[in-house]
């Protein structure tokens, strides 16, 4: 009886393993030319000033309109992992960054003062040799402010190739583009490294947030990741900020930013730039 149980687990466990595979692969040849079809969209999320709960920055975030205007909208989750692992990260990456700029300056164009718009980065941009040279191409092309681009890096990433990446980040770094650390608390947490590379904001991770009224621990994490970043001089962003008591203890304990479903999900551009101040 025994045997046949663990047969029929194995025959879930192979059948479950191919559905993965198929998915994986059947988004995969998707995506190959969701690029050239622009497929592919901006999202922007709100980061807000906490003292003046006015508008600090907005995060760039991606969207895959699979299959065209009508097509549904997946999330990174879903697909970054895959155009990671191949590579594609490499081309789709430096498209929004373009994007980003050109966006930038279209919202300068029609009238409307522009905040500073954070790009995430993942650890295979890093290894591709021609970052710098294609950030400072999209710099010099759309002619936008280096002062209103910001990246976002992992820690892990960080980690990752520690010589080449600091390298490029002090190239980054001199093009006048502000560097923050994404996810703070989750990854290595090597804090040596806060003052080795040229970065000027932390965000703390969601998973602190979370429970940040219901959790001394967590209050306690937070309250000393925000010590911290005071003594290094960094700003402070907390992400997944959902409900307002979540607010007043971050405020409670200095924390300058926040960002998080309280005050808006990721929305597209056509309702990002109501948010935006007009000159
Ligand atoms: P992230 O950089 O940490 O971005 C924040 C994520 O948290 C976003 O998920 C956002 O929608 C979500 N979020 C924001 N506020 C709340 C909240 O109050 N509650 C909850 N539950 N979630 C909240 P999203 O857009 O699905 O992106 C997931 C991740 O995908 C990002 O995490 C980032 O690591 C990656 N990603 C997104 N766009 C890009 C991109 O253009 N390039 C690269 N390399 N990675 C990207
Ligand atoms: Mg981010
Ligand atoms: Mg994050
Ligand atoms: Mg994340």
């Amino acid at each position: 009886h025994a045997k046949a149980n663990g047969r029929n687990n194995y025959q879930f466990f192979k059948e479950a393993m191919n559905l993965t595979a198929a998915r994986h692969f059947e988004l995969e040849s998707s995506l190959r030319g969701a690029l050239a079809a622009n497929e592919f969209e901006l999202y922007f999320q709100p980061i807000m000033d906490i003292g003046t709960r006015r508008l600090h920055a907005m995060e760039v975030l991606l969207r895959w309109r699979r299959g065209g205007a009508s097509g549904e909208l997946v999330t990174p989750d879903q697909f970054i992992p895959i155009i990671e692992e191949n590579g594609m990260i490499v081309p789709i990456g430096e498209w929004v960054i373009r994007e980003a700029c050109r966006q930038s300056k279209v919202w300068q164009s029609q009238g409307m003062t522009p905040v500073p718009l954070a790009v995430n980065l993942s650890p295979r941009q890093f290894m591709h040799r021609g970052l710098v040279e294609s950030i400072r191409a999209i710099l010099d092309e759309t002619g936008i402010d280096p002062a209103l681009i910001e990246f976002e890096i992992t820690e892990t990433a960080l980690m990752q190739h520690g010589e080449q990446t600091l390298e490029i980040l002090g190239h980054i770094n001199a093009m006048g583009i502000r560097l923050s650390i994404d996810d703070f608390g989750t990854g290595y947490s090597s804090l040596a490294y806060l003052k080795r590379f040229p970065v000027k904001k932390i965000k703390i991770d969601r998973a602190f947030i979370k429970d940040l009224e219901q959790s001394a621990e967590d209050r306690a994490i937070v309250a000393a990741i925000i010590a911290l970043s005071d003594s290094l001089q960094l700003s402070v962003v907390a992400e997944g900020v959902e409900t307002e008591g979540q607010y007043a203890l971050l405020q409670q304990h200095g924390c300058q930013y926040a960002q998080g479903y309280l005050f808006s999900q990721p929305v597209p551009h056509i309702t990002a730039q109501l948010l935006l101040p007009r000159t």
